[in-house]
């Protein structure tokens, strides 16, 4: 009987798109007049494409330049690096735990956590849920603080393109994300002042090349190859056995 193992993570991306990929050139549209910045558009906010999520956190940071010290409110699950963006920034993050039912930050709680040097929560959209925004915002007005949506893993089409009272959204392309682009992000920003700051620092990073795109498009398309039930099944049975060459080599 032949076995398959499936891999746990499936890039979203199908073997025609990373093709196309491959072929920059023959997609007319820039990017900046492309069909979804028109839909993200809808809130009436600044719509930036910046290379990831991580940029636009970063870039937003810079440009709002908070006083050194100023807590940042958190979800507690989310990736080290935005934890990290707040860090470099001489910011001091603060964790908000979150209900696992909900996946929503324990209201109460996130009450007893602000200080008056709370400036900004970030709350995450994680596993695809989206939270109800409502009474945060009311307790985000209350305090003064700004609301950063991270939509990182929510995006799902145009049905969702932010909620219309956050200060920030920010939603993913990276590899492993649904409708991943390899690459990318969009962050809709309510400040046009602070997005306008954004575009001018951005404008001052190197440019990723077409080359480095390429070769991108060609380790994700290895990856893929590799994740074909068929394919990974003999991938897992070869492990084993370098597993114990090493351990071999370690004995002598
Ligand atoms: C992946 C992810 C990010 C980072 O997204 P990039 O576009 O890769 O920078 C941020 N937050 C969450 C919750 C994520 O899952």
């Amino acid at each position: 009987m032949k076995s398959y193992l499936y891999p746990r993570l499936n890039l979203d991306i199908s073997f025609a798109d990373l093709a196309f990929g491959l072929f920059p050139w023959l997609s007319k549209s820039s990017v900046q007049n492309s069909s979804i910045i028109q839909d993200f558009s809808r809130n009436h906010k600044q719509v930036l494409v910046t290379l990831s999520v991580r940029t636009a956190f970063d870039l937003w940071l810079q440009a709002l330049n908070l006083p050194k010290g100023t807590e940042v409110l958190m979800s507690a699950i989310n990736i080290r690096d935005m934890q990290e963006i707040v860090k470099n920034h001489g910011l001091i993050p603060v964790p908000v735990d979150i209900n696992l039912d909900t996946l929503a930050p324990d209201i109460e709680l996130l009450k007893s956590l602000i200080s008056p040097k709370s400036r900004v929560f970030v709350i995450a959209h994680l596993f695809g849920s989206i939270i109800d925004l409502e009474p945060i915002v009311e307790i985000c007005q209350k305090h003064q603080i700004l609301l950063v949506e991270d939509c990182a893993q929510a995006f799902c089409g145009t049905s969702y393109c932010g909620a219309s009272s956050a200060d920030v959204s920010l939603f993913s392309f990276g590899p492993i994300k649904s409708s991943t682009a390899l690459g990318g992000a969009i962050a809709c920003i309510q400040d046009s002042m602070i997005a306008e700051k954004m575009v001018t620092l951005a404008a001052e990073y190197p440019c990723r090349s077409e080359l480095w795109f390429c070769q991108r498009v060609f380790k994700y398309w290895g990856l893929k190859v590799l994740s074909i039930p068929q394919v990974y099944v003999f991938l897992i049975g070869v492990k084993p056995r370098y597993a114990q060459n090493r351990t071999r080599c370690k004995e002598m």
